[in-house]
């Protein structure tokens, strides 16, 4: 039977990632984005070249990569008062809580994630949701993308399963399982095509990719990046 998945590709490097490692697994694989008026927002940029480099670089995949999705949750920007949605400071918030977390993000991706796939009869929802390197995000934990997974199978009468595949590795692991699955084809492509920085700045190119190199999310993906070439570094 041809196994079908629909992973949330944001046009970072984790959800590139799981991009490749879905590829590399199901018949099919399509692609879903959220437009929340993030504020690093060029990342959308990222995801039609990412798609299509991805689908260049191995016949497999050419043939399995499907239809993209891209859902506007404008409304999520509205609601939300966060260092990722409006130009205020990332900082630590009294809840200990990094001010770049929005609530109900991953929640509502997911929800609509599975109203997508129920929509196009998949069984899979691929996720790069990670709880080793998660920046204290309460919704990337395992239990919450469980929990997410009995909510949308009940509400839904559905047998989804949420596929998580950097869960529990770290980003130098997640930079290696690249590797493993596209070689070194794959680690230049998320370094050059994909967007993670939180202030979206692509004017500054370092050995793993474009960003400021120092807010929260860059600072993880260069250690990891040193990590996986073999440096000893320090978090
Ligand atoms: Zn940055």
């Amino acid at each position: 039977m041809k196994e079908f998945a629909l992973v949330l590709f944001s046009g970072g490097q984790d959800s590139t990632t799981c991009l490749a490692w879905a590829l590399d697994r199901y018949d099919t694989v399509e692609t879903i984005g959220f437009d929340y008026r993030q504020r690093h927002r060029v990342e959308l940029d990222c995801r039609g070249p990412v798609r299509d480099a991805l689908a260049a670089m191995n016949p497999r995949w050419t043939e399995r990569l499907g239809a993209d999705h891209v859902i506007d949750l404008g409304v999520l920007g509205q609601i939300s008062d966060t260092a990722l949605t409006s130009e205020t400071a990332i900082t630590m918030t009294s809840a200990g809580l990094p001010s770049t977390f929005v609530p109900g993000r991953n929640l509502l991706f997911l929800a609509f994630a599975g109203a997508v796939a129920y929509r196009r009869g998949i069984k899979r929802i691929v996720g790069g949701m990670c709880e080793t390197d998660f920046s204290g995000y309460p919704d990337c934990r395992d239990d919450t993308v469980k929990a997410m997974q009995l909510a949308l199978n009940l509400g839904m009468a559905q047998r989804f399963v949420i596929e998580t595949p950097l869960m529990w590795i770290d980003k130098a692991a997640t930079w290696r399982m690249a590797q493993d699955l596209g070689g070194e084809a794959l680690v230049s492509l998320i370094v050059e095509a994909t967007h993670t920085c939180y202030l979206a700045d692509r004017s500054k190119r370092h050995e793993w990719g474009y960003g400021c190199g120092t807010c929260p999310a860059c600072s993880l993906r260069a250690v990891g990046y040193r990590r996986f070439r073999g440096e000893t570094v320090r978090a």
